[in-house]
């Protein structure tokens, strides 16, 4: 689950990590109330969108000369001009794809003045198990290319879950991002913090960039980014509120009412599968011929007819999706039930694509036996090979 930029900067905040003053805005009018309470003379306007590269993002609306989703404003009355401008509008930026994201909330922050722009994450290091700093000296709004150019700017350093964070750890990030004086002082205290907040609040990503040093040599949090495992979360209902469903994918959050493990991706093949490592499995198989699946769903061991028939109709309702398969291998799963569940669905709300059933395991001939009755339109096959090659060229020969 993702958070917006202003409310993880308020909980890192609570933690103890300085940030700048600022307030969260949903009209014109609040903007200019709310700009007036900040010092200035320096103003941040930023949108809040569940994307990065807003800096360097445009608004649809708006042509290529306009400015982009973060802009700095030296008066009260070009806060107002900018937040009229941007409230509403679509920003697309390079993680949002094509489509944009509209802005309905901005960011007011009270502006600093920046000496270095930093960039330090953690997040979890596959390669070693543990949580993992990331810093580059090179931060901003072009780490990216830094990555690419010149890897050799990104220091990355393990963090000892049992230790837990030590002085020498954060020493070493002090020395990583050249921190001198009072920012190595301010480091040795926000390096721990930002471990704390990262591990009690079970975070899978927590992404400062930039980290700034100030004119003044202090250290702050200018750009917060912050993911959450989403497994973690019945342990926090603070976190939970802090959702904004109108960011999410439509598909996912009608998934998570039914408890069914769906992430929407890019491809045309629906797919309905029992099984985390199996849904993996038929997404490798429809790729190794030639197509790309339009989503991961993992119906789970225990699904009755009702769950199986929400996943159905989470697939179908997918306007990109072109052909659908079906590869269930009955453990705990019962075939006849995933049967049921695709004949209720389909009368519901019918089939207008090619549809593949691949049934093995517990109960198979009476799923067999249930599809068949149903008079429905369905290309059995054998095992998983036989499926993925048939799904693959049903789609491609409707597509001709
Ligand atoms: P992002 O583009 O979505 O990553 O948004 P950021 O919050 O990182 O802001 C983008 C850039 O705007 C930063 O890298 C800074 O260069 C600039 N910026 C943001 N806040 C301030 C500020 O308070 N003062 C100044 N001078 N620049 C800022
Ligand atoms: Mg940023």
């Amino acid at each position: 689950m993702n958070i917006h930029e202003y409310q993880a900067k308020r909980l890192l905040h609570s933690y103890g990590a300085p940030v700048a003053p600022g307030v969260a805005v949903y009209s014109v009018e609040q903007a200019e109330e709310w700009a007036r309470k900040l010092p200035g003379p320096l103003y941040v306007v930023k949108s809040q969108i569940h994307a990065g590269g807003r800096g360097k993002g445009k608004f649809k609306e708006l042509g290529d000369d306009a400015k982009g989703g973060v802009r700095l404003a030296h008066s009260v009355e070009e806060v107002v001009d900018n937040a009229r401008e941007m409230l509403g509008n679509t920003l697309e930026t390079k993680q949002t794809g094509p489509a944009g994201k509209q802005v309905n909330r901005l960011y007011i922050e009270d502006g600093a003045d920046i000496d270095r722009e930093l960039y330090l994450s953690i997040l979890i290091d596959r390669a070693t198990g543990r949580p993992a700093f990331v810093v580059s000296t090179e931060g901003g709004m072009d780490i990216e290319a830094v990555a690419e150019e010149t890897p050799d700017k990104i220091t990355t350093l393990p963090i000892d879950p049992v230790k837990g964070m030590t002085e020498a750890d954060a020493k070493k990030l002090n020395r990583a991002l050249k921190l001198t004086k009072q920012a190595a002082k301010d480091g040795l205290d926000l390096f721990p913090t930002l471990y704390k907040a990262f591990t009690e609040k079970d975070m899978s990503l927590l992404e400062v960039n930039p980290l700034i040093v100030m004119k003044d040599g202090r250290l702050r949090v200018l750009d917060a980014k912050v993911s959450f495992d989403g497994n973690a979360l019945f342990r926090h209902p603070d976190i939970v509120e802090l959702r904004d469903i109108s960011e999410e994918d439509e598909k996912e959050i009608e998934a998570s009412k039914h408890d069914l493990a769906y992430v929407a991706l890019d491809g045309n093949i629906g797919c309905m599968v029992n099984g985390a490592g199996l849904a993996m499995a038929t997404m490798d198989i429809i790729k190794l011929y030639g197509a790309e699946p339009a989503n991961f769903l993992d119906v789970g061991g225990g699904a009755s007819k009702e769950k199986v028939t929400a996943a159905f109709k989470i697939i179908t309702a997918d306007r990109n999706v072109k052909g659908i398969l079906v590869n269930i291998f009955g453990g705990i799963m019962r075939c006849d039930v995933i049967a049921e569940g695709v004949v209720a669905a389909v009368k519901e709300v019918g089939l207008k694509v090619p549809l593949v059933v691949r049934l093995e395991g517990t109960n198979v001939d009476q799923g067999k036996a249930i599809l068949n009755d149903s008079g429905l339109d369905i290309i059995a096959a054998d095992d998983l090979d036989d499926a993925a090659k048939k799904i693959v060229a049903a789609v491609s020969e409707g597509k001709e």
